[in-house]
């Protein structure tokens, strides 16, 4: 009996000096370019034989992962209270922990070292005076394309073809700049409605990719001016985009010049409120005019967003930087920078395009 806890006691340690040697080294592979562009080159090869492997399940097997995976936790973790089974809960735990922690390094937690986008852009200054002719910019594209979508009896946007745009955007993957992305683009639809459905509206997230499976799974419940930019968003993380903010911006190169106008004016309209962010602490009365120009349709949108947001008060609403409340400044600094770097990027790409 003894002896027996000796093992089971070393085997604890063992375990967690894995773990730590798993910190030390995934660190030291972050710090290393040929160890990153390894990774870089392991989740293309991964990426499709995930995808073959979990595409054809009509539900998110991610999400089903997760819910096991947290059943067993909160087993173990209730073991662990009972002295006669602590000892063989903990080494479980420790097991457990690795395994998951090493899947997720080695299939996505390494993309997060990968050379940035912004080095692949020209330097420019993002002035406050290149924002608002950015935002003017887009508020007519967005009153345009707005003009060719479907409204509801309310007049708010509703999509046609949920399905039809999905395929639109791994279409328009493959037209992404080369300079930018020379990631493979993918055919396999393995968008899927997220199995936390309603919970998820209270928590703020609109969507997320998942790394054991490849799936990108979203919020199915949000309005469709959120819904479409959310899928972009995603999909730019199948591609192999980790970083919150550089998804949006190979978000907004795939829907900007989409030939259907819902994914374009969920695009135009992103890209507008997340410019509007940038500039109201600056200057709230350029916004308040901005906002005030909206045409009928945006104003019926954005109302039914801020409807959305108030009926799902979420203490993470701006989990993945989709600031929507453009009035709701509490958490600025003063004197801090106010752009996001999705700012910086598009203010970066667009100067290449003007004279
Ligand atoms: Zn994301």
């Amino acid at each position: 009996m003894h002896i027996n806890t000796t093992k089971t006691y070393k085997k604890k340690r063992f375990w967690a000096g894995i773990l730590l040697a798993q910190f030390l080294l995934f660190y030291t592979f972050s710090k290393l370019k040929f160890a990153v562009l390894f990774f870089e080159n392991l989740f293309e090869f991964q990426k499709k034989i995930h995808q073959l492997l979990f595409v054809w399940i009509p539900f998110s097997f991610g999400d089903l992962l997760y819910i096991l995976l947290g059943i067993l936790l909160i087993y173990l973790i209730i073991k662990l209270f009972k002295k006669k089974t602590r000892n063989n809960a903990l080494f479980k735990i420790l097991i457990v922990l690795n395994m998951t922690y090493f899947i997720y390094q080695i299939f996505w937690g390494m993309l997060y070292f990968q050379t940035p986008i912004i080095a692949k852009l020209p330097k420019t200054e993002v002035t406050l005076e290149v924002r608002k002719a950015l935002a003017l910019e887009y508020l007519e594209k967005s009153k345009a394309s707005r003009k060719l979508v479907k409204e509801d009896k309310n007049g708010v946007f509703i999509i046609k073809d949920l399905k039809a745009i999905e395929l639109e955007i791994l279409e328009r993957q493959k037209t992404l700049p080369t300079f930018i992305n020379q990631k493979e683009s993918t055919t396999t639809n393995s968008f899927k409605p997220s199995l936390f459905g309603k919970t998820m509206s209270f928590t703020g997230i609109l969507g997320y990719y998942n790394p054991f499976t490849a799936e990108a799974q979203f919020n199915a419940e949000l309005p469709a001016s959120y819904l479409l930019f959310t899928l972009s968003h995603e999909s730019s993380h199948q591609l192999g985009f980790a970083k919150e903010q550089e998804a949006n911006f190979i978000g907004y190169l795939i829907g900007i010049h989409s030939k259907n106008a819902e994914l374009r004016y969920s695009t135009e309209y992103f890209t507008l409120k997340s410019l509007l962010n940038s500039i109201v602490n600056e200057d709230e009365k350029f916004v308040k005019t901005a906002l005030e120009n909206y045409s009928e349709g945006m104003k019926c949108d954005r109302l039914n967003e801020k409807k959305f947001i108030a009926e799902h008060q979420g203490y993470l609403n701006d989990f993945f930087g989709f600031t929507n409340n453009l009035f709701l400044k509490s958490n600025q600094q003063e004197g801090a920078i106010t752009y996001s770097y999705f700012i910086d990027l598009l203010v970066r790409y667009k100067s290449m395009f003007s004279t």
